[in-house]
């Protein structure tokens, strides 16, 4: 049956292992869905084509508002510029093809303000105007909500793991500088911290395969040194969150990715305390820090949430 276009978008969340493309009412459900393996090797045009495929697939003959894409960042001015996860992908042009194929609107935007936006519309922050979503896993991204639209600055906004909390520390961040929010509480950074707690006893090649999710399961156990460093990153976290409540003050500070969800039940009472005790007076009791709500999903909701815009909400 072919439905309303005005109350449908695809959403296609393009990421260095998989592409998921789904079909998403304006209530944030998705309605149909494919998962694709991305193949990135293949190189960008064939990848292109296969996303293409997928969406004429989900389609069919119905028409939607907008095609929204998430695809790893950096983006500027339309053209996925050189995304880690994305080897020897430079300066790509995936908007062209998809509006030569299907003549509507075609958005794309980095994948975490992509989420960030999702869990406004439809997730945890769902009638916030004004919010911070985080995603603390390997890395640390995040997107910033300003009176219920994406916040660009001059295109790039939202860099918020890469805050420098301490520019003399010795751990390197992935983008070059010294002492990031990433590079100190990440899940890349729970474990260089620890390895670093080894390296001068000569322990540290039984530690070559530690995860950061080890870590935590150490520290639950009463290791003290894994207690010590999930204290260091969570409380990095918690200065790096005081740090946006100042600038941005936001209704909501939402959390998401596999750290901070994974580890719930540690994580947002050491943060909630944490932030409590050194916001300024003005901030106290009026910002809510919460999980983000829409999980594996929310790659596709959320680049359909880019097509939905912020009109609706
Ligand atoms: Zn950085």
């Amino acid at each position: 049956m072919i439905k309303n276009s005005k109350k449908l978008a695809l959403g296609i969340d393009l990421g260095g292992t998989n592409i998921g493309a789904g079909l998403v009412d304006l209530t944030g459900k998705i309605l149909k869905k494919k998962i694709e393996l991305t193949q990135k090797e293949l190189g960008p045009k064939k990848v292109i084509k296969r996303m293409i495929g997928m969406a004429e697939e989900i389609l069919g003959n119905q028409k939607v508002r907008g095609i929204g894409i998430g695809a790893p960042g950096p983006i500027k001015k339309g053209l996925l510029i050189s995304p880690s996860n994305l080897a020897g992908w430079k300066k790509v042009d995936i908007i062209t093809p998809f509006k030569k194929e299907f003549f509507c609107k075609v958005i794309l935007d980095n994948d975490a303000n992509a989420a960030a936006l999702a869990e406004k519309k439809f997730g945890a922050g769902k009638g916030a105007q004004n919010l911070i979503y985080l995603t603390i896993s390997t890395g640390i991204g995040g997107g910033i909500i300003i009176n219920g639209e994406i916040y660009k600055g001059f295109g790039n906004a939202g860099e918020l793991g890469h805050m420098i909390i301490d520019r003399d520390s010795k751990f390197r961040c992935g983008c070059g500088n010294y002492g990031c929010l990433e590079a100190l509480a990440s899940g890349t950074g729970i474990v260089d911290l620890f390895r670093e707690r080894f390296k001068k006893n000569g322990e540290l090649n039984e530690l070559k395969e530690i995860t950061a999710k080890e870590i935590f399961r150490m520290a639950k156990k009463g290791d003290k040194v894994a207690e010590e460093v999930v204290n260091q990153a969570l409380t990095v976290l918690g200065v790096g969150i005081v740090n946006y409540i100042h600038i941005f003050n936001p209704e909501m500070i939402v959390l998401g990715g596999s750290i901070a969800l994974k580890r719930r039940k540690l994580v947002f009472p050491f943060l909630r305390k944490f932030v409590k005790k050194m916001v300024m007076p003005a901030f106290k009791n009026n910002v809510k820090i919460v999980p983000a709500k829409l999980g594996s999903e929310a790659g596709i909701i959320g680049a359909a949430a880019l097509a939905f815009g912020a009109a609706d909400s």
